[in-house]
Parts: C-alpha cells; sequence; structure tokens
C-alpha cells in the first residue's frame, strides 16, 4: 500500500491542482482508481459551518480540484458529508465554501442524513454499523480529511473522518456507547475497515494544532498526503506533524489488531524534511498503561471540559451533548460532571470557542510522566 507527500506550499488553486495531481501520481495516478461512468464519494472533513480559513474543515481549493480529476476520468462526483451538531449540512458546507466548489465544478452536494444498516464482521466493537445510505449507490469513496490535532484522540485525520459518514446525531449515541478514547478508537476502526475508502488525499497545508478540532489554531505545513490506505496515510501524516503513533488511540488500537503488519511504502517527501512539530491538545498517554491500571485511574486522570466567561448561552453544546449533562442558567452553560464522558463534543462544536479541555493537577503529573517515558 503506497502513500505520498508532496509539498504544496498555498491555497492557491493551480499550486493545489498540481501537488494533488502529483501526489495521486505516485499512486499510480486517478486512472488507476475511476473508471468511466463510476459515481464517487468525496467526503470532505465538514466539522461545522466554518470559513476555510479557520482550518477546521477541509479547504474547498482542494474538493474543487478532486472534482476535476473525478470529470476528467469520467467519474460522477458526488460531494458529502455529516457535521457534527444540529446545523444542517448544506447550511455549514456553504459556509466551508463546498456548495461554491460543487457549483463552479460541476458535481452535486449530498445529504447523508438519511441512515442505513449493514453488518461489518470485520468489526471488533461496531458490527451492527448505522451509515449513511447514500454511500451504497457509490463505486468508490475518496476520503479528503483535514490534519488536526483533537481532543479526544489527540489527532484527527483520515481514519477519524470516516466518522462523518454516521448519520447526523447518531455520532452522539456512539460517543456515549464508546465513551473511552481506546473504546471509541476501536469502533473508528471498524467503520475504516467497512468503508475502506480506495483513496485518500488529506489537506495538510494549512493544518490545526493545540485545542482541535475546533478550537485550536491554524499552523502551516505545506503538504498534501495521498494514500491508497487511510490508515497508512495517518501512519505518515502523524510522523509529519511531530505526533508520536504511542500517543494516538487508532493507532495503538491498530497495532495491537495487527493493522500495522502491512507496510505503507512512502513516496514524494522524506519525513525528516518535512517534519512540523503539532502542539497537542490536554491529553494523557493512557496507551502505555495496562488496562486493569487504566480503569482504575481513568476518572483522575481524563482531561475534562471547562466552560469559559466568553460563554453566551446559545445551548449548542447542551442540545449536542451525548450525556445531556449540561444546562443553560442564567445565559451560561453549566456542566454536571458526574455524567459527563469527557468525549469534548462540546467543546468541538461550540460555535464561540468558550470551551477549555482543563487537566487535573494529578493529570498534569501523570503527563509528565508519560513525556519523559516517550522521551526515553
Ligand atoms: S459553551 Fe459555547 S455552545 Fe455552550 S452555551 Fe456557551 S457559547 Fe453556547
Ligand atoms: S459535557 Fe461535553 S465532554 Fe462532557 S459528555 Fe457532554 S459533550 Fe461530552
Amino acid at each position: 500500500m503506497k502513500v505520498s507527500i508532496v509539498k504544496c506550499p498555498d491555497y492557491e488553486q493551480k499550486n493545489i491542482d498540481e501537488s494533488i495531481k502529483k501526489a495521486v501520481n505516485h499512486l499510480g495516478g486517478f486512472e488507476k482508481f475511476i473508471k468511466k461512468g463510476d459515481k464517487v464519494l468525496i467526503k470532505p472533513n465538514l466539522l461545522a459551518g466554518k470559513a476555510p480559513e479557520k482550518a477546521v474543515t477541509t479547504h474547498p481549493s482542494l474538493v474543487s480540484a478532486v472534482i476535476k480529476f473525478v470529470k476528467k476520468q469520467g467519474g460522477k462526483p458526488y460531494v458529502g458529508d455529516s457535521p457534527g451538531g444540529a446545523t444542517p449540512s448544506r447550511e455549514a458546507a456553504k459556509k466551508a465554501g463546498f456548495i461554491e466548489a460543487c457549483k463552479n465544478q460541476g458535481a452535486e452536494f449530498i445529504d447523508l442524513s438519511k441512515p442505513m444498516v449493514v453488518k461489518n464482521p470485520n468489526a471488533e466493537k461496531y458490527k451492527n454499523m448505522v451509515l449513511a445510505e447514500r454511500l451504497s449507490e457509490m463505486d468508490l469513496v475518496i476520503n479528503m480529511p483535514k490534519l488536526k490535532t483533537h481532543a479526544l484522540t489527540v489527532m484527527t485525520g483520515a481514519v477519524k473522518n470516516l466518522f462523518g459518514l454516521i448519520p447526523g446525531k447518531r455520532k452522539a449515541q456512539l460517543h456515549l456507547k464508546y465513551s473511552s478514547n481506546l473504546d471509541f478508537s476501536d469502533m473508528l476502526l471498524d467503520i475504516y475497515l467497512y468503508v475502506k475508502p480506495e483513496l485518500t488525499i488529506m489537506d495538510a497545508v494549512v493544518g490545526m494544532q493545540g485545542a482541535g478540532p475546533s478550537n485550536g489554531s491554524p499552523i502551516q505545513t505545506s503538504l498534501i498526503i495521498a494514500g491508497e490506505d487511510a490508515l497508512g496515510v495517518d501512519y505518515y501524516a502523524s510522523m509529519a506533524a511531530g505526533i508520536e503513533h504511542t500517543r494516538i488511540p487508532t493507532m495503538v488500537r491498530a497495532k495491537k489488531r495487527g493493522m500495522l503488519e502491512k507496510k505503507f511504502l512512502l513516496k514524494g517527501e522524506k519525513i525528516k524534511n518535512i517534519r512540523v512539530k503539532y502542539e497537542l491538545p490536554h491529553q494523557v498517554g493512557l496507551e502505555v498503561l495496562p488496562d486493569f491500571i487504566k480503569k482504575f485511574f481513568y476518572d483522575k486522570i481524563i482531561p475534562y471540559p471547562k466552560i469559559k466567561p466568553n460563554c453566551v448561552g446559545c445551548s449548542v453544546c447542551a442540545k449536542n451533548c451525548p450525556a445531556e449533562t449540561i444546562t443553560i442558567r442564567n445565559k451560561k452553560a453549566m456542566i454536571d460532571y458526574s455524567n459527563c464522558i469527557s468525549c469534548f463534543c462540546c467543546q468541538e462544536l461550540c460555535p464561540y470557542a468558550a470551551i477549555d479541555v482543563k487537566e487535573s493537577a494529578f493529570s498534569k503529573l501523570f503527563n509528565f510522566g508519560v513525556k519523559i517515558f516517550h522521551r526515553r
């Protein structure tokens, strides 16, 4: 399985077109993936209706480029994602620039809110999956994630991007059902095993570091990362972002499940020449501990959400909290921590960046120990 990394300085359409072409050529070219008449789902990251310069969503210039390449091969491009929260996907897509990209390049933006149930015999946890029904009519999926940090999963990339194929608020139910980051990551890997996107093209031109996936800061990374395997793209993207695999729960679980035994052959740039150090969200390295210790200490070391003074009481967080543990009082959000599962959906979806991720003193101490462990 090949993964390619090419440099791309900015979102100028010409540069994006050239870099994507070069990256996919390393894998065998678009003609290897798309046949005439194929229905192709282009799946960007549409976490929320945010302007492209916020670095929350896949940049629309990449979506435009891929629509053009699909059409050039005679394929029929469809663009779709199901954002987190209650925002209708079309409204979010308009703000993120995807509707304009579809209009200008001649693709249909599709709604992924209608569910279907599928059996996933290869799953470890999520065997009866609810996915977007429109997926069933597609011949192939082009997965287009954005490289970002994530409060729950440390990094969000190609595997995590497939979570957007879970329709609407069902995502919140899965957060509740698989509340630890390792269980949640197993569920993400189950989705990846079922969907198996044929091609992944990651927007790592400007990524997000710190309080990702929606409230961190943009970080210039100047890369397009493409691959035949979504896990392979994450494997190298995390290295490019300077994040150790042992800190990323999907990588930890993938290794344990034998998914990293296949080799990902890197083409294009070498990691040592392009590495950028992403600042991580507050996160603990639970992965390094045996399961029984993790279970015992879990409540004491996981980070938790904290409402900041700039909360305006809009109630977006309360409406999207899977544990229904947020109430609005006197125009301020209040969290009942006895039910909080630290999924950070609230922090992810707050339109005012009014939720912080906090660490307990114990967590800080623990995290310090983990850093020392990783430096050895
Ligand atoms: S924390 Fe954010 S989402 Fe929640 S009520 Fe306050 S402003 Fe709205
Ligand atoms: S308060 Fe926030 S972190 Fe806690 S369960 Fe609700 S959405 Fe998740």
